[in-house]
């Protein structure tokens, strides 16, 4: 098996939205904000290469949503999706899973782009299986008042009618150590209702795909968890269950949303848990 990180573009978010009760005061020393309080946020996807197959692991916001849509993002960097896989030797025509960790668009709005006169939508990834699971699909499809701006029927329904989406069979409430594509999965429900984080064995460690539980190396104390949360008390009680995991088992978390780091370790201290270092991909597993 083979891992490589894959930068699908980088963009902006408010500070304040990024953190929920923290200041500004003290989330700034770790997200500095911009004029407009915005902070640099990643859309970094991880693609797994594993015999005939080749998963990616959420595919960022896409490109189809309107210069209005993307103008509260401030779209940032030179990163594209498919200039990051052909840089790897792939294409996505080669993509044959697509995994979605949950179905906010800059997690999945990727997977669909306009077709070729612009009259609708089809797959941006021709050959590949969509995943998610059952529940947060259903979640989803009827959204809360809260999360209607994040889950995008034009992202959601090209995937159904198209054939292409598929479910994960859940056996567990909290953590399964495999899956129909033969990694772990760790469900968690305080961000949105049943977002799954991808662990995987690779060269003798254990990575988790952080997603939105732990968005950027800035979120790592308990309270600071996202204003996005539906369930911020939930998400609370799920970091810290993980984070003390991580610990023990010595995780190396991967960052999506981290601008500036790709990968961390953590520590005990005797005010919790806390980050140990920050490291590049390619400096602990290549
Ligand atoms: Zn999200």
């Amino acid at each position: 098996m083979q891992l490589y990180p894959v930068e699908t573009g980088n963009f902006k978010l408010d500070g304040g939205a990024m953190f929920g009760v923290v200041p500004k005061g003290i989330w700034q020393r770790t997200n500095p904000a911009d004029s407009n309080n915005q902070i640099d946020i990643a859309a970094r996807s991880l693609l797994i290469e594993d015999g005939d197959r080749l998963i990616l692991i959420d595919t960022g916001m896409g490109n189809k949503q309107s210069d209005k849509f993307f103008g509260y993002y401030n779209r940032w960097g030179n990163h594209t999706i498919d200039g990051s896989l052909n840089k790897i030797g792939f294409t996505r025509d080669d993509i044959t899973d697509v995994f979605l960790t949950h179905l906010h668009f800059d997690h999945c709005g990727g997977c669909i782009q306009w077709n070729k006169d612009r009259t609708g939508y089809e797959p941006a990834f021709k050959n590949a299986k969509f995943w998610t699971n059952e529940d947060h699909w259903k979640w989803a499809t009827k959204p809360n008042a809260r999360e209607k701006a994040s889950f995008l029927k034009e992202n959601l329904l090209p995937m159904q009618e198209s054939g292409q989406l598929n479910f994960i069979k859940r056996k567990s409430d909290h953590f399964q150590s495999d899956s129909e594509l033969g990694f772990g999965i760790h469900f968690v429900d305080g961000h949105t209702d049943k977002q799954m984080l991808p662990q995987l064995s690779y060269k003798g460690q254990d990575l988790v795909f952080m997603a939105d539980l732990l968005p950027t190396v800035g979120h790592i104390p308990l309270p600071y968890v996202m204003g996005y949360d539906t369930r911020p008390l939930l998400t609370l009680t799920e970091k810290e269950l993980f984070l003390n995991k991580a610990v023990s088992e010595e995780f190396y978390l991967f960052f999506e949303h981290d601008a500036h780091n790709e990968l961390c370790t953590l520590k005990e201290t005797e005010k919790g848990v806390r980050l140990e270092d920050t490291y590049t991909f390619d400096r602990i597993f290549n």
